[in-house]
């Protein structure tokens, strides 16, 4: 018996455990998946937004601007690596301007301080690549930039450490509500007094299990390319361009490990789990980002992947105790669900504590070591100085330079790791220009040492459903663009 079951391991049900694994109380933490992130919190743009943007009054604008004020304190108990590199909202023409002073408006009133129109000297001078024809901008210095799924690895990391049950390729499938709920995953059958729903794209379903039929998720699915690391260079910040008339253009970005990064659009789909990309998409974002920074080197392209917003009928974040006693959704949270999600986690705190004495543990740990941290490109080896592939002491992964030790530190924290891709968001081990081609087999080698298991039972991929999709590689882009 459970006193809070939480579904769905993401960014927001990672952070809610950790967040409640400091009072003496039982939790358990049900994913479907055989890894934590592999929903949305694994494939998005990794902004931490400034929280201007958010329409005034809603439930996003207040938690967005709260959740980017808590990243510096919460970073530097996790260690999962945060800077605030700032942003640029950048305008073409006086139209422009006059949208980009009401995203100021907006984000004063959203209690956003650090706000600022530039004009173009200034804009040339901090980001010296940017496109000329670019002639205002909304400067914002409290933006920053994370690994989406390194934020949830080590939130959930701290939250098992804290004595947070986690089971992963558990899928829930049936909840009764009788004294307490009772929940059927594909494995197992647990009891518990609450349930908090962060299922994200379907927390409908979730919800529809105990009759709560009042919100429905609509699947908007992003494409993005991602480039080679410290091509992350050509920018300094985080760029978006104005909405306009003709749409909303894309962002361009570093992401925290220095790779360049472009896209997404958005696209309503009608299938949660598709994540394919395609030529066309790609293309028209490419074109796009150039209304950005003109000479992006698409040949520097490394991969393309895509992520899908769980976009609520409502068109706000669902944070309540829903008509079924004890049962709290947490639903549609997209964008900025990442920036917002510590702020989240402390809002269903909140709710729960309003009912609820709980008793502080003497004894949480709110602190969690890096695996890794970011490397500049002075620290990394010369080709040269790399051991050869067969040496016992060469890197496990050359592309990123990443140690068996490394991986062994990986293994080491608590949570199950049976999957390539699981310990490639950890370590970077195949983040690379080979994309693990090489690092692969020997990734699945270490894994299956550790645990004395066959190498065959290693997945390369985190989805337990085995759904594959599609994704434009390298070469095809090489190729078609
Ligand atoms: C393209 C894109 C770009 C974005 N960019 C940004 C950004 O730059 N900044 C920002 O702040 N936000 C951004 N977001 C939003 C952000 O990614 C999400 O708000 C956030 O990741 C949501 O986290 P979550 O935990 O609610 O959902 P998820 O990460 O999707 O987690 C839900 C979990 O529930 C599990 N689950 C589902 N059903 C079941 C079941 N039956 N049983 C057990 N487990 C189940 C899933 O497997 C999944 O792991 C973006 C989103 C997308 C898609």
């Amino acid at each position: 018996m459970y006193d809070i079951i939480i579904i769905g391991a993401g960014v927001v049900g990672s952070l809610i455990a950790r967040e409640l694994s400091k009072y003496n109380i039982k939790i358990a933490l049900l994913e479907k998946e055989n890894d934590v992130s592999c929903g949305a919190s694994k494939a998005n743009s990794g902004i931490i937004h400034g929280g201007y943007d958010a329409k005034h009054g809603t439930l996003k604008s207040k938690l967005s601007h709260k959740g980017n004020q808590m990243y510096d304190k919460l970073n530097s108990e996790l260690n999962f690596g945060f800077e605030r590199i700032g942003s640029l909202v950048i305008g073409y023409n006086e139209e422009d301007l006059e949208s980009l002073k009401k995203l100021m408006e907006n984000g004063k009133k959203n209690g956003v301080k650090n706000l600022e129109i530039l004009t173009k000297d200034k804009i040339k001078e901090i980001e010296p690549n940017i496109n000329d024809n670019v002639k205002y901008a909304l400067y914002c210095k409290d933006v920053g930039i994370v690994s989406p799924y390194e934020v949830t690895i080590a939130a959930a990391e701290n939250a098992v450490e804290n004595g947070v049950k986690l089971f992963l390729n558990n899928e829930v499938i049936s909840i009764k509500k009788d004294e307490f709920f009772i929940v059927e995953t594909t494995k197992k059958i647990f009891k518990s007094k609450y349930i908090i729903n962060c299922a994200g794209l379907y927390s409908d379903k979730i919800a529809n299990m105990v009759g709560i039929d009042d919100f429905y998720i609509i699947p908007r699915k992003g494409e993005y390319m991602l480039f080679e690391k410290y091509y992350g260079d050509i920018v300094n910040h985080v760029i978006f361009q104005v909405p306009t008339k003709h749409g909303k253009g894309v962002l361009v970005t570093k992401t925290y490990h220095n790779n360049l990064m472009i896209g997404p659009n958005a696209q309503e789909i009608d299938t949660k789990e598709d994540t394919s990309t395609s030529i066309e998409t790609l293309k028209s974002i490419y074109e796009k980002s150039k209304n950005s920074i003109p000479n992006i080197d698409y040949k520097k392209i490394i991969r393309s992947f895509a992520g899908i917003r769980a976009t609520s009928d409502r068109h706000d974040f669902i944070i309540e105790e829903s008509k079924v006693k004890n049962f709290i959704n947490v639903a549609g949270i997209e964008s900025p669900g990442l920036t917002s999600a510590p702020a989240i986690a402390k809002m269903v705190e909140n709710i729960l504590l309003n009912k609820e004495n709980f008793e502080k543990k003497e004894n949480f740990n709110p602190y969690r070591k890096a695996i890794v941290k970011k490397k500049l490109k002075t620290e990394l080896l010369s080709n040269n100085e790399l051991k050869p592939l067969l040496d016992n002491e060469t890197y496990i992964c050359r592309c990123e330079q990443v140690s068996k030790e490394t991986i062994l530190d990986a293994l080491s924290r608590g949570i199950e790791i049976k999957s390539v891709d699981g310990i490639k968001r950890r370590t970077r081990a195949g983040m690379g220009i080979c994309q693990g081609n090489f690092c692969g087999p020997r990734v699945k080698k270490v894994i299956s040492e550790y645990y004395n298991i066959p190498i065959e039972s290693v997945k390369d991929r985190d989805h337990a459903s085995g759904i594959i999709n599609e994704r434009v590689n390298r070469i095809e882009i090489l190729k078609k663009f």
